[in-house]
């Protein structure tokens, strides 16, 4: 938890007297994002004795996890375990996929396995390895709800004061904004323990009542919403599972190579310095690499899975394609949910136990948590070493890992450069500290220059 001796009163915060701790950078959240970020830092105090960063990380979770709701039986990464924590940005890290599995005794198993798409328990594991190891401070059990800058006797601010839901505090220089995305819930669904998003999914089927009706619907046409059917229709094997979705099928997941190439650490800069209307163009044409989209293999698997019952029967398993969810309604028993075909304009209603809204995610809002510092344009104003434009007297720094896919492309919310995206920030916080470093020695006349560019490893092919 913060440290709630460390609370403000309003006239200390005006006067720009920082009580209680203050560290170079704080970050929030402390998923993959952050956890990268985190062993950045801890590499480079390592390395760099004497211009060592004092960081802190806060996690409103009591201990570190991964979309724990979503691990699945045999799950699989889509991404390549070689995009981990680390390697891109620093291939000889101890904190690499490969060393996980080295002190866990399994690096020939795995090899022998020949994947390159670990489980997904299995990266969890791994992620949770490197959150234990790390040696910079992470704080748990700790929600933040506020960003302000702590503005001195000019007006201007070179702090934030980073505050918890318990009204703690702490200040930072720099605020790194790792807090992930949200649940995207459709208007005419009502959230209960019968109506549920699939990110919390295994926990919502422990709550959930136990079932009569035998129905379940998911709602939904990407690798989330496959998975959930996959589960459900091989844990309840009395049930029928309908999966209700716009669609006519599901649509395979492009993985290519050329058009994975979206995915590299430097296509992020070719990204960022196009005019907007070609981003945008191009994130369109390539959402099927990561947006409403299916594993080939897992699209097989359910297709052979509803052949074999119209085969041997009983059916089971339903695909309601180009339909709707028009409403639901919740009986003493379950949930009856209204479903309409777009097709022929019909409409029919199950008696179910339970709808898993597996309808996607969104970027989490940061208007309040940000206040003032937020902004009201559709795109981000975020430069490319994803630092967020503020007002010109704040000489404190915002960083946003997450939640601009608009300005720097399709990886902003996935892991795929997690660990080159945090070298550059840290890169980017090492230089502006050095920077500010200079001016203040120029400014009492020490120094007549500021120096040149300060680099942290970033990606071998940078
Ligand atoms: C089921 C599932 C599978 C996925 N599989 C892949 C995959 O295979 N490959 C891939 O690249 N991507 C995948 N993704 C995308 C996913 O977004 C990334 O894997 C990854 O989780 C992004 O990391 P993050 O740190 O940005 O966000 P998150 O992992 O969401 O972490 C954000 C953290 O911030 C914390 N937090 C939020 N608000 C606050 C606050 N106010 N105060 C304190 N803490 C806060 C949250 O509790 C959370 O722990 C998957 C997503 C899901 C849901």
């Amino acid at each position: 938890m913060i440290d709630r001796s460390s609370t403000f009163t309003g006239q200390s915060e005006v006067q720009g007297d920082p009580h209680g701790e203050v560290f170079d950078l704080v970050g929030i959240g402390f998923g993959p994002a952050n956890l990268a970020l985190a062993i950045a830092i801890e590499e480079h105090n390592e390395s760099s004795p004497g211009d060592e960063v004092r960081a802190c990380f806060f996690e409103r979770r009591t201990e570190f996890a991964w979309h724990p709701g979503m691990l699945l039986e045999g799950s699989t990464m889509q991404i390549a375990f070689p995009k981990d924590l680390v390697t891109f940005r620093n291939p000889t890290s101890s904190y690499s996929f490969f060393s996980y599995l080295h002190e866990h005794g399994r690096l020939v198993d795995f090899v022998n396995h020949q994947t390159f798409f670990p489980t997904r328990l299995e990266f969890q594991d791994y992620l949770q390895w490197a959150a234990r190891r790390v040696g910079t401070e992470v704080r748990y059990d700790a929600d933040i709800v506020a960003v302000e800058p702590l503005h001195n006797a000019r007006g201007s601010a070179d702090l934030f004061t980073v505050r918890a839901a318990d009204g703690s505090v702490v200040h930072a220089r720099t605020v790194v904004m790792g807090v992930g995305l949200r649940a995207r819930v459709p208007s005419w669904a009502t959230e209960s323990s019968r109506c549920f998003h699939n990110h919390d999914f295994l926990f919502h089927l422990e709550e959930m009542p136990s079932p009569v009706h035998q129905r379940f619907v998911v709602v939904g046409a990407g690798q989330s919403a496959a998975e959930v059917v996959q589960y459900l229709h091989a844990n309840y094997p009395q049930a029928e599972v309908h999966n209700v979705f716009g669609r006519f099928g599901y649509s395979p997941a492009d993985d290519s190579p050329y058009a994975n190439r979206i995915f590299d650490p430097e296509v992020v800069d070719e990204l960022h310095s196009a005019p907007l209307e070609e981003r945008e163009r191009l994130l369109a044409l390539h959402k099927g690499t990561n947006y409403a989209v299916v594993a080939p293999e897992l699209i097989e698997a359910l297709y052979a899975a509803e052949y074999r019952e119209r085969v041997r029967g009983p059916r089971r398993l339903f695909m309601r394609r180009a339909s709707e969810v028009l409403a639901t309604t919740e009986t003493s028993t379950g949930i009856e949910v209204e479903i309409r075909n777009s097709l022929d304009d019909s409409s029919d209603t199950l008696e179910c136990d339970a709808v898993v809204l597996a309808t996607g995610f969104e970027p989490t809002s940061l208007g309040s948590m940000l206040g003032d510092l937020a902004w009201n344009t559709p795109v981000p104003p975020v430069a490319r070493d994803y630092r967020l434009e503020l007002p010109a007297e704040i000489a404190a720094d915002v960083y946003l890992l997450g939640g601009t896919e608009k300005t720097h492309g399709l990886t902003a919310s996935l892991l795929s450069n997690a660990a080159v995206r945090a070298g550059e920030v840290l890169s980017s916080v090492l230089e502006r500290r050095l920077r500010g470093q200079s001016v203040e020695r120029a400014e009492i006349g020490e120094l007549d220059r500021i120096p040149s560019q300060h680099t942290y490893a970033t990606s071998e092919a940078r």
